[in-house]
């Protein structure tokens, strides 16, 4: 067989990114599991299944990201038969001697996120993320045709001062420098392995030729609210015009998604302007989405502080999206950080605005209370071990969950991790030494608090997945054995003690 030539420039992920998930996004988290937990046999059939492969070896949807750089690159005048958004696992297709460039998009390339803890409750090793991402910059054909590989997506910073065979690290947004870096490259010009690109307007984001995993639409980006430890609050908030979100709404039915999630920092600061939410043209922009047909519609992320400040609009909001008459619930993730007004007003003191942020604890539990009513479903994160904090801290964190016990939803304890180029970023991370004994007390409740959750999570998310009965009955058998191989490291973490 003749060999491939291969396209200029390849954009792609590992498979961990490159997935289905079943139709449910949130089955992406097994990604953080280690390696030796799981026959990888299970963990891409049960999990993290291979995005469908069109004819030629490209990916028929893929990270939103990716999408966008795809389009930014074609819209900057390379072609079609340069740009390929490549599966992974049909890279003989994709990359050549004609490759100059393999662009990777990562959430979490090195597992950083969140795999300290789950390393230490289950000690066995990398995570799949991690390893994954090792594997597909080490492809053969990458060792063969010597492309120069960058990696980018909000995920990207983890690679820095890591030693991995990656030529330049992308940070910020591609749209208008990305093309303007592949030219350079291509051109053999030198080019820095830090890369910083530069916000775009939101009239400028482009709509997208592909589908999308999770029919992920994005609406806008970044966030005023300026927590110490975030990246999204590094960068101006901007939003896009309704008419390019229901083009992307349109892509993506086109090519067969059939839900649709609307993503942005905060979905009620979409249009937000003077201070103000914009109901109107949140509700008329939902209602636009609706017209088109999707079988569901949800929410990446909303602020806590504008639900509570705008309970009438998620009230209107879930009446316009049809929950429990089109579909039976909604879900959107939540930061809710910490129980601690303390720690609030030290790293993220406008996380309640326009409340006051002595209110947190009353405000989330307001707000839970509103989701249950609503039948929306909150993925909330905790950050543990952010600077200064004690164990009094950690205590009022560990009583605003346990206030929250009855609630479904999934509680995401994370360890304080520095994410380069934010106002944290020169600080050291929370490691397993740095724990107190409060600290696995609310991790363990958290874990009790997801395993009692995890089964109705699973009937509910049904209706959004694509798997057959075998699938969820194996699904289901993964939750009991989880119940059963964790409660003894939840036993042990709610007397205070270490996992192992
Ligand atoms: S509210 Fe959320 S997205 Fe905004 S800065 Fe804080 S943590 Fe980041």
């Amino acid at each position: 067989m003749p060999q491939n030539p291969g396209k200029r420039i390849v954009l792609t992920s590992d498979t961990t990114m490159m997935s289905s998930y079943h139709g449910g996004v949130m089955l992406g988290f097994a990604a953080i599991m280690p390696r030796r937990a799981l026959p990888e046999w299970i963990f891409h059939n049960l999990f993290c299944p291979p995005v469908p492969v069109a004819k030629d070896g490209s990916a028929e949807i893929a990270p939103c990201g990716l999408r966008k750089v795809e389009a930014a690159l074609l819209d900057a005048g390379f072609s079609r038969d340069e740009v390929m958004v490549a599966h992974p696992h049909h890279l003989e297709q994709a990359i050549g001697p004609n490759t100059k460039i393999v662009g990777i998009t990562h959430d979490d390339p090195m597992g950083k996120i969140a795999i300290r803890e789950v390393e230490d409750i289950i000690g066995r090793g990398p995570p799949f993320n991690r390893s994954k991402f090792l594997q597909l910059v080490h492809h053969p054909l990458i060792r063969e045709h010597r492309p120069k590989v960058v990696v980018g997506g909000n995920g990207a910073w983890e690679v820095m001062g890591e030693d991995v065979g990656v030529d330049h690290i992308y940070l910020g947004e591609g749209e208008t420098d990305f093309p303007v870096i592949c030219r350079k490259i291509i051109g053999n010009e030198t080019v820095p392995p830090v890369i910083r690109g530069n916000a775009v307007a939101g009239d400028v984001i482009p709509v997208n030729r592909g589908a999308t995993i999770g029919g992920i639409v994005e609406i806008g980006r970044g966030c005023w609210r300026g927590c110490a430890f975030c990246s999204p609050a590094m960068r101006s908030l901007r939003h896009r015009p309704v008419e390019k979100i229901l083009e992307d709404v349109r892509v993506n039915l086109e090519c067969g998604q059939k839900d649709i999630i609307l993503h942005c920092e905060d979905f009620f600061s979409y249009g937000y302007s003077g201070g103000r939410t914009d109901e109107k043209k949140i509700l008329q922009m939902v209602s636009a989405v609706k017209e088109l047909g999707p079988k569901t519609i949800d929410v990446s992320h909303l602020s806590i502080a504008s639900v509570h400040h705008n309970q009438e609009l998620l009230r209107s909001v879930s009446r316009t999206v049809g929950v429990g008459s089109d579909q039976n619930h909604m879900s959107a993730w939540i930061g809710i950080e910490s129980g601690s007004c303390r720690i609030l007003k030290m790293h993220m003191p406008n996380k309640a605005r326009p409340a006051k942020i002595e209110n947190w604890p009353e405000i989330v539990r307001d707000c839970y209370r509103l989701f249950a009513e609503e039948s929306w479903l909150p993925v909330a994160s905790l950050v543990l071990g952010l600077p200064e904090e004690t164990a009094d801290d950690v205590i009022k964190t560990t009583e605003l969950v346990e206030s929250l016990m009855d609630y479904t939803g999934l509680m995401l304890p994370l360890f304080f991790t520095t994410i380069a180029d934010t106002k944290l970023g020169g600080r050291r991370g929370f490691a397993r030494e740095d724990a107190l004994p409060e600290h696995w007390q609310l991790v363990g409740l958290c874990l009790e608090y997801n395993l009692h959750h995890l089964k109705k999570l699973h009937r509910l998310y049904k209706e959004r997945m694509t798997a057959g009965p075998a699938v969820h009955a194996a699904l289901k058998g993964m939750n009991l054995m989880a119940d059963l191989v964790l409660s003894k490291y939840m036993k042990r973490m709610k007397r205070g003690e270490p996992p192992n």
